[in-house]
């Protein structure tokens, strides 16, 4: 477990030992705290009265151990609570500054700051990725026809099954309204338009229920390459938006791509089309 709550100028032990009390648990840390704790009173109270030559070692050994049975514990779960309570604070943090509250996917921001890493990796050892961008279409008759709220629904039914069709690696967000991005990693060309068909076919084919009936849409897929001559993601973002347009213009429900190799040069090209 980690405790992201913990700057990187805290000391190494410091680290480990906070680690080790959120796994073991808080009651156990307590326990553990207030053994060490009333060892370390006796042993002291002991020691002092060698060092003296005088003094009652029983009565030493009772007020010590008292003391650090019913203070230790107390002021302990106090603190321990508090670490607890900040790395929950913290973990929902992380949460909520990364992640889409409607769909559950990776919000646009983290979308940019993860991809923007594998985006320059690929780049610098020319290996194949590629970028869709995911619109739904017509999405504000669903939302005129059967409200929001059903909207909503229909949106994070897409989400999820654009996610299961990801792989692992794959990175997925949203990019706005009813817009997804994904970022597909070591795919080519012809792979990315696989998964995008693939995409396509599934979210054609989901169902939403609500309120005695069923809600379905489409959605329109711009999918864009990597190339050695690409500036930038947001070049590369924009390029899968243009496709996107392309995509929407021949009539939606369709998968488009601005042409990536040089013999297919002249205008996007249809990839499968329902
Ligand atoms: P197109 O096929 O051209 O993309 O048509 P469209 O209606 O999907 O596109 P348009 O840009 O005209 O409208 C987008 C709609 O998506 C309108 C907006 O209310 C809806 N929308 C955006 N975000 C959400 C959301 O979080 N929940 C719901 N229910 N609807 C949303
Ligand atoms: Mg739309
Ligand atoms: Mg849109």
């Amino acid at each position: 477990m980690s405790t992201p709550f913990l700057s990187d100028s805290a000391p190494g032990w410091f680290r480990w030992l906070s680690r080790l009390v959120l796994r073991v648990g808080i009651w156990r840390a307590v326990a553990a705290i207030t053994a060490v704790v009333a060892i370390a009173a006796v042993g002291l109270s002991q020691g002092v009265i060698s060092v003296l030559g005088h003094g009652d070692r029983w009565i030493a050994f009772i007020s010590a151990s008292l003391c650090s049975v019913t203070l230790t514990p107390l002021l302990g779960s106090l603190i321990l609570r508090l670490v607890f309570e900040l790395d929950r604070a913290q973990k929902q943090l992380t949460i909520l500054a990364t992640q889409d509250d409607l769909t559950g996917v990776h919000n646009r921001r983290h979308f940019m700051a993860v991809v923007q890493r594998e985006w320059d990796r690929a780049r610098r050892y020319s290996t194949a990725s590629a970028l869709l961008l995911i619109d739904a279409d017509h999405f504000k008759r669903v939302n005129d026809q059967h409200g929001h709220l059903c909207g909503d629904e229909l949106l994070r039914a897409i989400a999820k099954s654009v996610g299961s069709s990801l792989r692992q690696a794959d990175v997925l967000a949203r990019f706005g309204g009813e817009e997804l991005i994904v970022f597909l990693p070591h795919t080519d060309p012809l792979g990315a338009l696989d998964v995008a068909e693939r995409i396509r076919e599934r979210v054609q084919a989901l169902s939403v229920p609500w309120k005695g009936s069923t809600v379905s849409t489409t959605v329109s897929i711009g999918m864009a390459p990597m190339r050695d001559e690409l500036p930038s993601l947001d070049w590369m973002i924009h390029e899968a938006d243009t496709a996107l347009y392309a995509a929407k213009s021949d009539g939606r429900n369709c998968v488009r791509t601005l042409p990536f190799e040089p013999s297919r040069s002249g205008g996007a090209f249809e990839t499968h089309r329902r």
